[in-house]
């Protein structure tokens, strides 16, 4: 791995042992399809490297957390033989954390108030009120990034680079008081010591204000290995109905099994009917990220 330049432009993982992996699930809605890929495939790379799987819960955005949801998905994840190596962390526990985190940037003036900001996508970037001062506490605090490129090196993806121009500066603290998803993610990573992000291409992009977080709080900065993007079988988004693998009468095996195929993982027949802990042992052996190299997204068979 490279070491950080002075200009921050290179993404460095400076934790490189012990390996710990994570899955973090949104207690949102129940586990789909996309997120069990992502959970085993973070498993496997962590058993792979003889590391530890943890499960981080990440209901710091409460106004959209499901009741139930958290719970459903740590037993579904367990019917998977996924469970965390260390008790579940919960974001929503973690406030004083995110805002200490908050303030330190804040007294570093690498952070500003912004009022135009709710969602970082659909805002101009990069976002006027970074000119202004903003005392209104009614507002969002936003990261004032530099102007350097932000280099992302994906164990999956390769390389991206990003101009914070277009990025925008991330948000950190979203106008309803709440810690932001981004910088909840990036200052979790580093407090449970995340060597390892294994985790879908749909965040892909947010790695690149993740890293410039770390940077900022003078934090690691964890490997990132994206795995491709669950589609539908002619490449669309996945459908409402494919979404949830916590039906009743959920056949384990059967999905477990489509699951490993999908990222390149051919079960012998005969383990086909084993138990779930059996087939997980056989695939941390086979497992391999340089086999999904590239590859932005799979589409379900039909
Ligand atoms: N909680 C995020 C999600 O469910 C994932 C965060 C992460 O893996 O960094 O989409």
């Amino acid at each position: 791995m490279k070491s950080s330049t002075a200009t921050g432009t290179t993404a460095t993982a400076s934790v490189v042992a012990p390996y710990r992996g994570r899955f973090a699930p949104s207690p949102t809605g129940l586990l789909h399809q996309g997120s069990l890929l992502a959970a085993l495939a973070s498993w496997l790379d962590a058993r792979a490297h003889g590391g530890s799987w943890l499960i981080r819960m990440e209901d710091v955005d409460s106004p959209r957390v499901v009741p139930g949801a958290a719970d459903a998905i740590l037993a579904t994840l367990a019917r998977f033989g996924l469970t965390s190596d260390e008790p579940v962390l919960y974001q929503s526990g973690r406030r004083a954390a995110y805002h200490e985190a908050l303030q330190r940037l804040v007294d570093a003036q690498l952070s500003y108030r912004c009022r135009c900001a709710r969602e970082a996508r659909s805002l101009p970037a990069p976002c006027l009120c970074r000119d202004l001062v903003v005392t209104d506490a009614d507002s969002a605090w936003r990261l004032r990034l530099d102007d350097a490129a932000i280099v992302v090196d994906d164990l999956i993806q390769g390389r991206s680079s990003y101009d914070p121009r277009l990025l925008g500066d991330p948000i950190l603290y979203r106008r309803d008081g709440l810690a932001a998803y981004q910088l909840a993610v990036a200052v979790d990573d580093a407090h449970q010591g995340i060597s390892d992000v294994v985790r879908g291409a749909d965040l892909l992009e947010s790695t690149a204000w993740q890293i410039a977080i770390l940077q900022a709080l003078q934090l690691p900065v964890p490997r990132y290995a994206h795995i491709p993007l669950l589609t539908e079988p002619g490449g669309a988004k996945l459908a409402k109905s494919r979404r949830s693998v916590a039906l009743a009468g959920l056949d384990e095996r059967g999905t477990l099994a489509e699951a490993l195929g999908l990222l390149d993982i051919a079960l012998p027949e005969e383990l086909k009917a084993a138990p779930v802990s059996d087939m997980l042992h056989w695939s941390v052996t086979h497992w391999s990220t340089a086999r999904l190299s590239g590859i932005r997204a799979i589409a379900l068979p039909n």
